[in-house]
């Protein structure tokens, strides 16, 4: 049986390799300037894949027409970063810890190598405050891979943390994990990791819970203090990645008939530095309203939190009570409550066709369309399936959106695009191959072996072949290049951070830009919403309604 096995990982080793050299070869021929049908296949392909990776993907039905309100996060929505700024708060913090802290001095020192890596980290992960263990956690909430420091966790101990099932109870999950979530955890995720690392590789004795404590109140420090803000807005270009395309889309959206608002968590003067950067002096034109400081998620739950006037000069807020919002004007802090009020905004009939090329962008700001005036009849609920915020963060900018005032959402997940195009890749797609043809192969043996006890030799083939799909799986994943994988899967089940964009999220996308391929009448129809095993193999029709929305 044993030889059996040794043949067949042999056979599948060999289709490898072929696969490699013919896809080899082709490289090859492109090289040679061999110009004909082969590269221009390949010319379609990368226009394929851009496409794809510019696309709006939709978990529900949207009908874009409906919708009469864009509300916009600022950070890594309207404006993205370079790499550059990741680092810049992994180092802030770790100076806080040794200055402020008592942490060792020499982890400043370079021979620490504790900076940034950018090939560690993804989104979604949780960090476990009893054991600082960083958790990437499948959709039913189990704790599917582990590191502590920089080391894999073994499943025994996986297992014997999690109590076998490698699942804690609601209670225990709230109490001991912490999600990161957000663009910015990248940088917290992996200070928590290194830290651990060097006290584990010093045999400095540490309390993990005390530790996960100290980086978080540090990262934290870091935001609050203003510290990264003012470099990064003393140095534009450095830090902000270009956005041609944000200006076409906002003024797509708005001559569509939409009311755009932005609420961010950023003060104002960290705002107008990336705004002015991206779009240009007069960004504020196109806004109906423009929130700073919005605290959110408690800007969606507080009920008595006033806006305040912010003196875009000075920065002040002022003390007088805001009963009104006013377009080109910024306020601070207040809450959804007090926007419904403080926003003349009736519901309004669905907006006429835009008038304007939708996809076509201009640099002169003084063609973005001037912002409506709507009288008041009553004020607007912002209970209400017609506003669509985006955002990039699950839990700041969308659950409770989507949850309690059940507004169409949509996520921006940069990852979608650098996921598919390295599923296109030629060494990904052949390992797919191979796992496709194993796991055939298993239902095909199974019903070879028939209902009956399997014997040993059966049961030594079976573990044979899983073992072999979960060797390719896992060479899938050195190719995603960081030790976690997919964010869409946990090990190889789908994660918790997939689970929750499919429950909280209408649509998806890389980048708000990709908002430009779409009409702001556009009806977005979702590809698959079926769930459950015996749907996706016999049933045909799809299952999701035009009033998902609604
Ligand atoms: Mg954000």
């Amino acid at each position: 049986m044993n030889d059996i096995l040794s043949q067949t990982e042999n056979i599948i080793k060999g289709l490898h390799q072929d696969s490699m050299m013919l896809e080899l070869e082709e490289k090859y021929r492109c090289i040679e300037g061999k110009k004909g049908d082969d590269e221009q296949e390949e010319e379609e392909d990368e226009e394929e894949i851009e496409g794809e990776v510019e696309r709006v993907f939709s978990n529900h039905y949207v009908d874009m027409g409906k919708i009469d309100t864009v509300g916009f996060d600022y950070d890594y929505t309207l404006v993205t970063y370079t790499s550059q700024l990741l680092e810049l708060i992994y180092s802030m913090a770790l100076q806080r810890l040794v200055q402020n802290l008592q942490y060792p001095p020499s982890m400043l020192h370079p021979d620490s190598n504790m900076t940034f890596d950018p090939h560690f980290s993804i989104r979604g992960l949780a960090v476990d405050r009893e054991t600082g263990w960083i958790c990437h956690l499948s959709y039913t909430h189990k704790v599917a891979v582990a590191f502590e420091g920089r080391k894999r966790v073994s499943r025994e101990r996986l297992e014997g943390e999690y109590r076998g099932k490698r699942s804690l109870r609601p209670s225990e999950r709230r109490q001991r994990l912490k999600p990161l979530n957000d663009l910015f955890s990248m940088a917290e995720c992996c200070l928590i990791a290194d830290v651990i690392q060097f006290f584990t590789d010093h045999n400095i004795p540490f309390c993990p819970r005390n530790a996960v404590v100290d980086i978080l109140s540090a990262i934290g420090d870091t935001h609050v203090s203003g510290d990264f803000h003012r470099l990064v807005a003393s140095d534009p270009a450095k830090y902000f990645e270009p956005r041609p395309h944000l200006e076409g889309v906002l003024r797509g959206l708005s001559s569509g008939g939409k009311r755009l608002i932005l609420v961010s968590n950023s003060p104002f003067w960290y705002v107008d530095a990336g705004m002015r950067h991206v779009i240009g002096n007069d960004w504020k034109d196109v806004w109906e309203a423009v929130i700073v400081s919005a605290g959110k998620p408690r800007f969606y739950t507080d009920d008595a939190r006033p806006f305040r006037l912010v003196d875009e000069d000075t920065g002040q807020i002022s003390f007088e009570k805001i009963t009104r919002l006013e377009p080109g004007k910024v306020y601070a802090e207040g809450c959804l409550k007090e926007l419904t009020k403080c926003i003349n905004w009736t519901h309004s009939p669905p907006p006429s066709p835009p008038q304007l090329d939708y996809i076509t962008t201009t640099t002169n700001n003084s063609a973005l369309p001037t912002t409506q005036t709507t009288e008041l009849s009553s004020p607007m609920s912002l209970t209400s399936s017609n506003v669509l915020y985006i955002g990039d963060s699950l839990f700041a900018d969308l659950v409770d959106a989507k949850r309690d005032f059940g507004w169409t959402t949509a996520a921006v997940v940069p990852e979608v695009s650098s996921e598919i195009t390295l599923q296109r890749r030629g060494e990904f797609t052949n390992s797919q191959h191979i796992i496709d043809l194993l796991l055939d192969t298993l239902r095909r043996i199974q019903i070879e072996m028939g209902n009956g006890v399997r014997t040993p030799d059966d049961i030594r083939v079976m573990d044979g072949l899983e073992r072999m799909v979960s060797l390719w799986r896992e060479e899938q994943n050195a190719l995603l290049g960081n030790p976690f994988g997919s964010i869409f899967r946990a090990q190889y089940q789908p994660s918790l951070f997939a689970h929750s964009l499919r429950r909280y999220c209408d649509l998806y996308m890389s980048n708000v830009s990709d908002l430009r391929h779409y009409s702001p009448q556009h009806r977005f129809y979702p590809d698959d919403a079926r769930l459950l095993s015996h749907e996706t193999e016999k049933v045909d029709s799809e299952c999701w309604d035009f009033d998902e929305i609604i």
